[in-house]
């Protein structure tokens, strides 16, 4: 297999994720605050090599796209390069970390026997926290683990001396 195979893996595993977030806003219409401005979870991201080189391909390939650049000050600022005025200037192509913010997200407890919830005060500050299950929030593992094993099969063929199955890359160094 070579590495468009990969990329394409990956963006299926992303393709649904983004639909499974799009009915999980339809459900919670009127409570996700989300919006331009609304980016505090904008944080400076690390990825695994194969979403890295993903993005990577496909912003070198868009014509349209301005890598932001990095003035040296910048380095230092805790939010990610790639928000500009607000908004994220590589919108269509952010990586899954980011297409989860603001929802509801729920990750299985270190020995697998409970839930734990991540979820955005944001968005659902009335909410009982209470009121969340694997219906109504993201359930996260089986994507994680998805992505984990396609990222480690990606290392192991193309990166076996550089990386190590959980080496992650900043999104800083695409610029
Ligand atoms: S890539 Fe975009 S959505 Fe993700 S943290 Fe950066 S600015 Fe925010």
């Amino acid at each position: 297999m070579d590495k468009a195979i990969y990329f394409e893996k990956y963006r299926a595993l992303r393709n649904e994720i983004d639909d499974t977030c799009d009915r999980l806003s339809k459900m919670h219409v009127g409570k996700m605050q989300c919006r331009q401005g609304c980016d505090s979870c904008c944080e400076k991201f690390s990825v695994f090599p194969l979403e890295f080189e993903a993005i990577k391909e496909v912003i070198q390939s868009d014509g349209t796209f301005q890598v932001p650049q990095q003035r040296n000050f910048e380095k230092f600022r805790k939010s990610c390069l790639f928000l500009k005025d607000g908004s994220c200037s590589m919108y269509e192509h952010r990586p899954i970390i980011c297409r989860t913010q603001g929802f509801p997200l729920l990750y299985q407890s270190g020995d697998g026997t409970a839930y734990e919830l991540s979820v955005c005060r944001l968005n659902f500050k009335e909410i009982n926290v209470d009121t969340f299950h694997d219906g109504n929030a993201l359930f996260m593992p089986p994507f994680n683990s998805r992505l984990y094993l396609l990222n480690q099969e990606f290392v192991k063929k193309f990166y076996p001396k550089q990386f190590k199955p959980n080496t992650r890359i900043g999104l800083s160094e695409l610029i």
